[in-house]
């Protein structure tokens, strides 16, 4: 292959933001009392006045036909957990049969999308009212590249109806956001924090994915359809020999990456890490964590944009949590914290976490909301693609569980025992002190089984799919977070030595709530057991996992922090249940379609093959034992998937038949996706037995190293 080398790379710190309409641009783009106005809705979130919007519209269009651009588009986040997007060129006819380029100022802050084909769960009315979508001016507006180089103007939005009611996934966030903020705040000033005006939800969302050759991808129907692979045996080689995790990158994959790299940069995402993950052909990009709405944005643009530079380099990006059975699954780390206006990480325990109250309060706050609400943050991490990691003897278990590390773990017995802490109960203190700049460690291979782990300063959810956007586990945190900093702080605020009132209220969630933490094994079968014996839930699929949604409590938690109204939560429980049941629907007609026209004609061609085989061996007078064994394993196995085929097909036709939503997704799980894990036992076992050349797509082998 030729060296593309010669096109030197632009610096990093040049092409940064390149392509985003950022503070920066706006400052020098608009006048100075324009600006002050815009900082104050950037800032403190302020609505924009009408003379602000059409002087920032102008700017921004002016500065966007400059780079080339001729359509904008409001950029949302509907329930289907992908993005959408209309385009509209600036094009306006003037009379002389000529056009100018137009952008005005509602132009960016409002829009008006059809709403009525967005999935809408059973919110019928409210979802054919008219959808509007409104600019989220704390994200900035951005130009996206295509592989031609053309620009387009993408404006991030939020989407709602008529009515007012959310569409989207950003509304929730941004209310939830509040929430934090609003309780957070009060805790802080409880415990003597006056100073602090603003808290701000953080995230750094790690994102999997695999890549594989186009070629195959392009012959395998199953992945085209359904982003995964409904067939195909183990490779003699898997991730065994831990020869991929942190390996060396190869070539192709680091001119990916670089590529990659090169264009978030543009669009202003702070990419900063990537390595190889744990299976074959398996990768991870992590960024700079970032403020909560603005990180899940350029989140979307990471996925979108990994998607689309792989096809530039002949090559596929798969986001789905579960490509290829037996090795490992892709899932979205998601990283978060608060930090406080002036940059302080709210859960930063500092050299002496015993000592630091603060710290402990919020710690403590957190413990609470993860047990008290460990089946929302299951159900919200619940999804047709993730089941095949979560509960499925996969990382991580289906159980939520705090891992918080030795140290802390002894600094909270100690406050439940109503002892003192004495730094040198713990000797390792010491020696992390010294080996390291932060604790408790990360370092330990231990904490990677847990589902939700304090890692120094932030906690790792790692339950989120890879394919997932990560808005409603973080809606889910955010609020669950408020409603115990808001109960911490109506405590402190009514005490009179607050001190105590807040040392009894630690040592009070650590009694109530130690359930909860795990620091050991968590993908071990004892800790299922354990987990039972302490009643933590452990829910193995996403139908019965969505169903935390339907509780009184969910109801009641959301509607109290004005996240989301019992309406608003309902169609989202709605939705994805039916899109559960339709994701395994696609799954099946693909793996019969499949069975019909690929697998079985194969096999029955081979059949063929095998039998002449025999008839010659025949007349040639030699034995037909080997052909004749062979013949009749392989007939065996083809007359069983066949008899798996119109199975499926029948399950698949009951199905469907089925109205009621719930019904409907648990008949998907139980009847067809079962009808089909079946066929596939069938399938791949007469691909370990035939001829590679005559197995009509391509196999694991091949696509998980062939890079
Ligand atoms: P690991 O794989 O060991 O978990 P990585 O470096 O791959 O570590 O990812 C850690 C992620 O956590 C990064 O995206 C990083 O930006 C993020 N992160 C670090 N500090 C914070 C914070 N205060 N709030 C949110 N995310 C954070
Ligand atoms: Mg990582």
């Amino acid at each position: 292959m030729a060296k593309k080398s010669a096109v030197k790379k632009p610096n990093p710190a040049d092409c940064f933001g390149e392509n985003v309409f950022n503070e920066k641009k706006m400052k020098a783009l608009l006048s100075p009392a324009v600006f002050k106005e815009l900082k104050k809705t950037l800032d403190y979130g302020f609505p924009m006045s009408k003379s602000t919007a059409d002087a920032v519209a102008t700017a921004m269009k002016d500065w966007a036909i400059g780079r080339g651009a001729t359509h904008y588009t409001h950029w949302f986040q509907p329930l289907t957990g992908i993005t959408a997007e209309k385009h509209d060129s600036f094009i306006s006819p003037v009379s002389d049969g000529t056009i100018k380029m137009e952008f005005s100022g509602k132009q960016l802050i409002q829009g008006e999308p059809d709403a009525s084909s967005f999935p809408s769960g059973g919110l019928r009315a409210t979802f054919e009212a008219r959808g509007y979508t409104a600019w989220d001016p704390t994200s900035p507006c951005f130009l996206k590249e295509d592989a031609e180089g053309d620009l387009t103007l993408y404006i991030p939005t939020a989407f709602y109806s008529y009515t007012g009611v959310a569409l989207d996934k950003k509304i929730p966030v941004l209310r939830s956001m509040e929430a934090v903020s609003k309780h957070a705040l009060r805790l802080l000033k409880a415990l003597g924090n006056t100073t602090t005006k603003k808290v701000t939800p953080t995230l750094g969302p790690e994102q999997e994915y695999f890549l594989i050759e186009k070629e195959y991808f392009m012959s395998r129907m199953d992945l085209i359809m359904t982003g995964r692979t409904l067939f195909g045996a183990p490779p003699p080689k898997g991730q065994e020999l831990e020869d991929q995790y942190f390996g060396s990158i190869k070539d192709r994959v680091s001119a990916y990456m670089t590529d990659l790299d090169q264009e978030l940069w543009k669009l202003g995402v702070l990419s900063k890490t990537r390595h190889n993950e744990v299976a074959p052909a398996q990768f991870e990009n992590a960024p700079v964590f970032n403020t909560l709405n603005l990180a899940i944005d350029h989140n979307q643009i990471v996925m979108d944009t990994m998607q689309r530079i792989a096809l530039r380099h002949g090559l596929v990006c798969l986001l789905h949590e579960k490509p290829f059975k037996g090795v490992n699954g892709s899932g979205k780390h998601n990283n978060w914290s608060l930090s406080m206006d002036d940059g302080q990480n709210l859960l930063e325990p500092g050299a002496t976490p015993h000592d630091n109250m603060q710290f402990l309060m919020f710690l403590a706050a957190l413990i609470q909301a993860v047990d008290r609400h460990a089946d929302m943050l299951r159900g919200t991490c619940a999804s047709a693609g993730n089941d095949h990691r979560l509960g499925a003897n996969e990382a991580p278990p289906a159980i939520i569980s705090i891992y918080l590390g030795e140290l802390l773990s002894a600094v909270l017995d100690k406050i439940e025992k109503g002892e003192k802490f004495v730094a040198k109960d713990a000797s390792f203190l010491h020696m992390g002190v010294d080996l390291l700049p932060r604790f408790p460690l990360d370092n330990s291979d231990r904490n990677r089984t847990s589902p939700f782990a304090f890692t120094g300063n932030k906690f790792e959810f790692r339950m989120v799919g890879s394919a997932m956007s990560c808005a409603s586990p973080n809606i889910v945190l955010n609020t669950i977070a408020a409603e115990s900093f808001d109960e911490f702080a109506t405590r402190l605020e009514k005490s009179k030595n607050v001190k105590k009132e807040a040392s009894a209220i630690v040592a009070e969630v650590i009694k109530n709530h130690k359930r909860v933490i795990f620091n050991g094994n968590g993908y071990s079968a004892e800790w299922e057991k354990e987990a039972e014996k302490r009643g933590l839930p452990n829910v193995k699929n996403s139908v019965d996992a969505h169903k935390a949604f339907t509780t009184r409590k969910a109801k009641d938690i959301f509607a109290k922090y004005g996240v989301l109204s019992n309406e608003e939560l309902h169609s989202r429980y709605e939705i994805y249940i039916e899109q559960y049941a339709k994701i395994i629907n696609i799954e099946g007609q693909t793996a019969l379609k499949m069975a019909k026209t690929l697998f079985i004609p194969s096999v029955i061609r081979y059949a063929e093959t095998l039998s002449d085989a025999v008839i010659k061996a025949k007349q040639a007078g030699v034995s037909t034992k080997t052909q004749s064994q062979l013949l009749e394993e392989v007939t065996f196995l083809l007359e069983s998937a066949v008899k798996k085929t119109a199975a499926l097909e029948s399950e698949l036709a009951k199905a469907a038949k089925i109205q009621e939503t719930v019904k409907k997704a648990e008949t998907y799980r139980d009847n067809v996706f079962t009808a089909f894990t079946s066929l596939r036992e069938d399938i791949d076992a007469l691909e370990t037995i035939m001829p590679e050349a005559a197995w009509p797509v391509p196999v694991y082998s091949e696509m998980l190293f062939n890079l």
